[in-house]
């Protein structure tokens, strides 16, 4: 009696229904993560290797193991099925098309080798697909009334983690990968318990108010760990991080029920509106280089050539800025997030580029965020903008956001890319 418990971007010991249900089920539980090449991990390999080493140290920890394996997901699974008998192959269900498409493939070879295939909850809070429109359509298109139905609809119970795995004898568990240099976000659940629970200690309360200081930086900064399930977005919730942080939560969750019904969220456009979208080079390298001119664009952009990661606003001025300012398609702007953000998913990525581009769900589609009013608003002493951009730490105050109005501008700064007042 043994179950493979297959590990993708769920990794975590607390609140794991296919890893609990495999504990209280099957006699032997066989943890397994597939290092994959289809699967890129760009910047997040390092964050990636610490998570895996701390997902194995608290699976030792009950007895158990993770076991490494390179190669193809379910050629690998499919063979350590075979060596150990499985009964059973568990996962948690996933939504993008590569998660899908390893779905499929290990729904018909488990068919084929009579172990049974078993998907779980647990990357969301509701499931994908488990909310259906009154009105007929197999998802919700428009946030608001998915955030209604959502926010009342029941809640599955929260697991606390395995107190045994117990791993059949003589298996090679495998070698991690090497850990890269340390950044801002040690990788990991341990990691993210210890963020969580000092954000909720210190910043919970007041996030409302100041969710949107871009320089205070208060938000949770739990992306990372939400992105590999180093934590459970159940059990944020139910720590009780206040609404404006739940319905957050509730814009991850839509985002994936869209991006399972709309699997082409990386390419096409979710809602065709027309636009034209200028082929500008040199704009888009000025763009992701932190180049532009304008100071609240570049100081995002250079947070996340340095951070890996940008501060929610400063995500929403920078990516408006390429789609509506310079015309650039929301795919190069989406790209280049994917292969940086250490959170780079696809649904919160890409869903999230749609709806700035007005090609997504925003029910305001022309909707245009003017940089210089949100740098008034949510820098207003320019101190993310001199924290990011070097060059403009001696511009007095008034100057900060519009150096443009200096005589003779900023040495070493560039002028805008485009006319901003
Ligand atoms: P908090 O404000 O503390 O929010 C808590 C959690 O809620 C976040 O960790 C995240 O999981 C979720 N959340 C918050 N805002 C959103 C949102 N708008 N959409 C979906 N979920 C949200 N988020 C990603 O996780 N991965 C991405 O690849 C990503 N790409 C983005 C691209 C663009 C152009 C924009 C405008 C936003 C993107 N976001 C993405 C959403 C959001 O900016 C980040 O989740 C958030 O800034 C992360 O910081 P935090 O954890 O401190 O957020």
């Amino acid at each position: 009696e043994t179950v493979i418990v297959l590990f993708t971007r769920d990794l975590r010991v607390h609140d794991h229904p296919a890893l609990t249900e495999a504990c209280a089920g099957a006699r032997r539980v066989v943890p397994l993560f597939v290092l994959d090449p289809a699967v890129r991990p760009y910047g997040r390999a390092a964050f990636l290797a610490e998570s895996l080493a701390d997902l194995r140290r608290s699976l030792r920890e009950r007895g158990g193991d993770l076991l490494v394996r390179r190669g193809d997901t379910v050629t690998e699974t499919m063979r350590l099925a075979r060596q150990v008998g499985a009964r059973a192959v568990h996962v948690s269900e996933d939504v993008s098309v590569l998660a899908s498409r390893r779905q499929r493939r290990l729904a018909e070879e488990c068919e084929r080798a009579r172990t049974a295939f078993l998907t779980f909850p647990g990357v969301t809070i509701v499931p994908p697909g488990a909310l259906r429109p009154s009105g007929g359509g197999d998802h919700y298109r428009v946030f608001t009334p998915y955030w209604r139905v959502w926010a009342e609809h029941g809640r599955r119970r929260l697991l606390d983690a395995p107190r045994e795995v117990v791993l059949p004898e003589g298996l090679d568990a495998g070698t991690l990968p090497e850990p890269g240099p340390g950044g801002p976000f040690p990788g990991g659940e341990r990691a993210a318990r210890e963020r969580m629970n000092t954000w909720l200690r210190y910043d919970a309360e007041n996030y409302a108010d100041r969710r949107d200081d871009l320089a205070g930086d208060r938000t949770s900064r739990l992306s990372p760990y939400l992105r590999f399930g180093c934590l459970s977005p159940l059990e944020l919730e139910s720590r009780r991080p206040g609404d404006d942080l739940v319905r957050q939560l509730c814009w991850r969750d839509f985002f994936h029920q869209v991006t399972r019904a709309f699997p082409g969220i990386t390419r096409d456009d979710y809602r065709p509106r027309g636009h034209r979208w200028r082929h500008d080079e040199e704009a888009a390298r000025a763009w992701r280089e932190g180049r532009t001119g304008v100071p609240i664009v570049d100081a995002g952009m250079r947070q996340l050539l340095a951070e890996g990661w940008m501060h929610g606003r400063a995500r929403m001025v920078t990516a408006s800025f390429l789609v509506r300012r310079l015309g650039v398609d929301w795919r190069v702007g989406a790209e280049h997030f994917f292969s940086l953000l250490l959170d780079g998913d696809v649904p919160d990525n890409y869903g999230n580029w749609q709806w700035v581009a007005g090609t997504g769900n925003d029910t305001r589609p022309n909707r245009v965020v003017n940089p210089l009013r949100q740098a008034r608003r949510f820098d207003p002493t320019g101190e993310y903008v001199r924290r990011h951009v070097p060059e403009l730490r001696a511009v007095p105050d008034r100057a900060v956001h519009r150096p443009w109005r200096l005589p003779g501008g900023v040495e070493g700064y560039p002028p805008p890319l485009v006319t901003m007042e």
